[in-house]
């Protein structure tokens, strides 16, 4: 009933260290308006202003562009509001407002809204302006910028088919030339007052007769048409196809921002910027951005002007620099993340305009989540939160071959605003791009800078090359989202995009040419440089690098070994079926796996999205999972609820004197079937899920360990009869494989038989290495160097295939499996899989895959972690 006496509230105000809104409402204010009002609310300088709230924007669309009839009233209110803070009048003769129009949707759309600057200006207040300032420049420099963007966002005064240049653009370029004659290069900010006066009056009259109208002089009329572009800019092509990309939906719209103006085009104690509180590249705990002096923040993002790192402000206004750092350590301790933040001085006074968390590189993610840790910002569990697990990708993909590197041409260098290393062919402008991508090139795309209309180019090349811009231009912000390689601003390069050609010094290069950019250290290379695989790869599996030379592995180690801990809570539960004495107990513990290993295996579905996803079936040994000693059996006795003795009784009766080649592998599933039943379960439940969203599902079920047919036949009823009853159950059906590791000599030696059931053979390089020759991994150390110097070994056995016994074993496995079933699929699985000579090895066996999947396996693990804690939110927020 209170609905029918108070009117909706759509306009929500700021300023002055007070707000109506928060930090949290970023459904409701859009992320920029939520951050204005949370930052004003903690006493952080913002120019007080008002957010339209995004109900308005789902109100426009409904209402065929129309607005609640409240709003007016509220706006009015708001800048009353902003009037009285100030001690401005918005279209006041002496001392005008001028507002800033920004959108914001919940999640920042870079470069896909429209924004307006200056807002008020007309004939009279520009005179107003440039008296009250005393700067008759600084006026008219505001009011050629308003109309301009005013012009352009809101008129629709753009490029037409056919034109090179903005319209607006060429006619700046035209006035320069008659003013500077054979200058090339004329930055704005030389461009005096009668100058801009003219150019003002060139833009009427471009905006006239483009329009048939005159420019609107009545500020109220100019701030409707700004927030309704700013609303219709929700459904431009660019940001439909930015939402797609990121599967943002359509219904959340934007919220608008009405703020008053500060001014950073005032002169030269006056400037723009935007920064992070730590490099959003590397994640180095560094101060790190850019400014230009005497300019408005769009010159900075534009990246016409090429901005001055942040760090050189400390040496030209150093009270700014240290109210800076200053607001960077609130920041951080207010939002405990990175931010990404925009500021402008105005006469020497910081204005903070904007923030948010910021978007980063992989690599920054892992760091900055550790170290965050360590800084006591943030638990661990937020930890894992923040590496989005598709970037992990980034921090395990190849960098440049350390030999190639330092042999290959270095043309040019940089700025590093997306890491890993590149190579491709060059291309210069987004369509090509696209169609070299289509036809299974590698692309770069090398443009002087970007645009968003670059944006299906950058999606399709591998690398992105500028020769403009700062790591706050278009290009560096994508690249970073989209986890390209980038390298951007590298001004020795001439790109000109009529001939397609690139110079720097006295090289050439054309399209289709081969460049090679390296984002993490800025630099560009003549020709195809070969790759390496990642530091952690690196230290991981070609042991070529030790942990503590790499403080990236350090920071992945880590941040796995947090994993680990998060999954705690399904170790539980499978302890807890592991201790169960009767079937009727270990099922009611299996069903509280269950869901997690459905998560699992979802998770990775989607990942994979068609590819063959390998799903082993249990294999340790299942003491493992319990714990030994007695304070941890204490431990888990009082979480479980029984007793010390019955975990320590437990513990004693599954010890074996040799767990190798003891209960384990599908010795588990034979003896208990319905552990197989639920892994089984969970699979096919998790397909019909994930199939379900139209994502294809191939799962390639494979049980370990076997040595007799008969084996793999009982646990083949299990899988088959469990995937009939899920399609039943789920109306699904599924594409799927049921084969075997072979890893016991046994089994290599009957593969004809075992091939009758298999559909797949997976080698277990390792086992079967291990059980060939009676050697066990953990146990050789002792011996091992001394055969090696011996020469009885040429090469460690686990790390590199016996190629002349086990290889031989395997060999004929595969010879013997595809008699029976010819073109089955043979793969190994296995550390070996990392090796070189050991690929190679495999390769001339025929065998199709090698899963050695260091790429897929903590990606999984980070999901799975992620999984887990959203299960213990969801818990609690089901208690609330
Ligand atoms: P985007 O979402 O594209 O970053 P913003 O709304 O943040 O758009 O505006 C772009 C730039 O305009 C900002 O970087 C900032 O420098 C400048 N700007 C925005 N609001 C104001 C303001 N109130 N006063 C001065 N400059 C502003
Ligand atoms: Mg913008
Ligand atoms: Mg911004």
């Amino acid at each position: 009933m209170a609905k029918a006496f108070a009117s909706t509230k759509y306009v929500y105000l700021f300023g002055n260290k007070k707000a109506d809104g928060d930090g949290s409402m970023k459904a409701l204010l859009g992320g920029k308006g939520a951050n204005l009002a949370e930052m004003t609310r903690i006493g952080l300088p913002v120019p007080p202003g008002f957010t339209i709230t995004t109900e308005v924007c789902a109100y426009f669309y409904a209402n065929k562009r129309a607005y609640p009839k409240e709003l007016r009233a509220q706006m009015e209110a708001g800048v009353t509001n902003m009037e009285r803070i100030l001690g401005k009048k918005f279209g006041d003769l002496e001392n005008p407002l001028l507002v800033a129009v920004r959108s914001g949707a919940r999640d920042s759309m870079p470069g896909m809204m429209d924004t307006i600057l200056n807002l008020g200006l007309n004939d009279q207040t520009v005179i107003a302006l440039a008296k009250r300032s005393n700067n008759e420049r600084f006026a008219w420099d505001c009011y050629r910028r308003f109309i301009q963007m005013y012009g352009d966002v809101v008129l629709g005064v753009q490029k037409r088919a056919g034109e090179d240049h903005e319209p607006f653009e060429t006619v700046i370029e035209s006035l320069k030339a008659e003013l500077f004659p054979g200058d090339k290069q004329v930055e704005d900010t030389r461009i005096d007052a009668n100058g801009l006066k003219e150019l003002v009056s060139r833009f009427k009259k471009l905006v006239k007769s483009r329009t048939g109208r005159e420019f609107p002089e009545n500020p109220w009329d100019q701030l409707k048409g700004a927030i309704g572009a700013v609303f219709g800019s929700w459904m431009n092509d660019r940001a439909i196809v930015y939402r797609r990309k990121y599967n943002i939906p359509q219904e959340w719209g934007t919220a608008v921002n009405v703020q008053a103006m500060v001014f950073g085009n005032t002169g030269e104690r006056s400037g723009s910027g935007v920064a992070f509180t730590r490099d959003p590249a590397s994640g180095e705990r560094v101060f790190y951005g850019e400014f230009l002096m005497n300019a408005q923040g769009e010159d900075v993002v534009a990246g016409v002007r090429t901005p001055e790192p942040v760090r050189e402000l400390a040496r030209k206004q150093r009270a700014s620099y240290a109210e800076l750092e200053r607001i960077r350590k609130v920041l951080e301790s207010h939002f405990k993340d990175m931010q990404d933040f925009e500021f402008t001085i105005e006469e020497g006074k910081v204005f903070m305009l904007q923030t948010r968390n910021g978007k980063r590189t992989g690599l920054a993610a892992v760091r900055i989540a550790c170290e965050m840790v360590k800084e006591k910002l943030i638990p661990w569990p937020t930890a894992i939160t923040r590496v989005p697990a598709e970037q992990l990708d980034q921090v395990l993909a190849p960098v440049f071959d350390r030999a190639a590197i330092r042999s290959a041409k270095l043309i040019a260098k940089g700025l590093p605003a997306g890491p890993g290393a590149a190579s491709g062919k060059i291309y210069f402008n987004a369509e090509r791009a696209v169609e070299g991508a289509n036809s299974g090139e590698k692309v770069l795309l090398v443009r002087i800078e970007t645009s968003p209309e670059d944006l299906r180019g950058m999606i399709a090349a591998e690398g992105i090359l500028t020769a403009r811009g700062g790591v706050s231009s278009h290009a560096a912000l994508v690249a970073r989202q989209m986890g390209k390689v980038c390298v951007c601003g590298a001004s020795a390069l001439h790109i000109d995009y009529h001939t397609k050609r690139l110079d720097v010094g006295e090289q050439t290069f054309r399209e289709g040419d081969y460049l090679s950019v390296d984002g993490t250290a800025g630099e560009v290379y003549a020709g195809q440089v070969k790759t390496a695989a990642s530091e952690i790869i690196q230290v991981l599996l070609e042991k070529s690098l030790k942990p503590e030379q790499s403080q990236t592995y350090r920071n992945y180690a880590q941040l796995m070994q947090w994993c680990s801990q998060a999954e705690g809570d399904r170790i539980d539960a499978m302890r807890e079926m592991i201790l169960a004495e009767k079937t009727d107990d270990r099922r009611r513990a299996l069903a509280k796996l269950l869901p997690y290993q459905r998560e699992d295996f979802a998770g990775m579905f989607e990942e994979l999205s068609g590819l063959p996803a390998t799903i082993r079936f249990l294999d340790p040994p299942l003491h493992e999972f319990l714990p030994h000693d007695h304070a941890a059996q204490t431990q888990l006795a009082e979480k479980l609820g029984v007793s010390v003795e019955k975990i320590a009784k437990r513990v004693h009766d599954l010890h074996e004197f040799n767990p190798m080649l003891g209960h384990r592998g599908c010795r588990l599933g034979i003896v208990y079937p319905e552990i197989s039943e639920m892994q089984a379960r969970a699979v096919f439940e998790a397909a019909a899920e994930v199939q379900k969203q139209g994502i294809k599902v191939r799962p390639e079920i494979m049980i370990p360990l076997v040595g007799f047919p008969k084996e793999l036949q009982l646990q083949l009823e299990v899988v088959h009869r469990v995937a009939k009853e899920v399609a039943a159950e789920r109306k699904a059906k599924f594409n799927y494989l049921v084969g075997t590791m072979i890893e016991i000599p046994r089994a290599a030696l009957i593969a004809d038989e075992i091939a009758r059931e298999a559909e797949f053979f997976s080698f277990g390089t390792n086992d079967l290495t291990q059980t060939t020759l009676g050697m066990s991994r953990d146990d050789s150390g002792s011996f091992l160097g001394a055969y090696a110097e011996l020469e009885i070994v040429k090469q460690n056995p686990f790390a590199s295939i016996d190629q002349t016994g086990v290889g031989k074993l395997m060999e004929m496995a595969c010879a013997l499996g595809r008699k029976t079933r010819p073109g089955i699929k043979l793969g190994i699985c296995g550390e070996h899989g990392g090796e070189p000579s050991s690929v190679k090895f495999c390769h001339r066996l025929g065998l199709s895959y090698v899963s050695c999947s260091p790429f897929r396996v903590p990606i999984a693990r980070l999901a799975a972690a992620q999984a887990a804690l959203e299960e213990v939110k969801a818990a609690r927020g089901g208690r609330k």
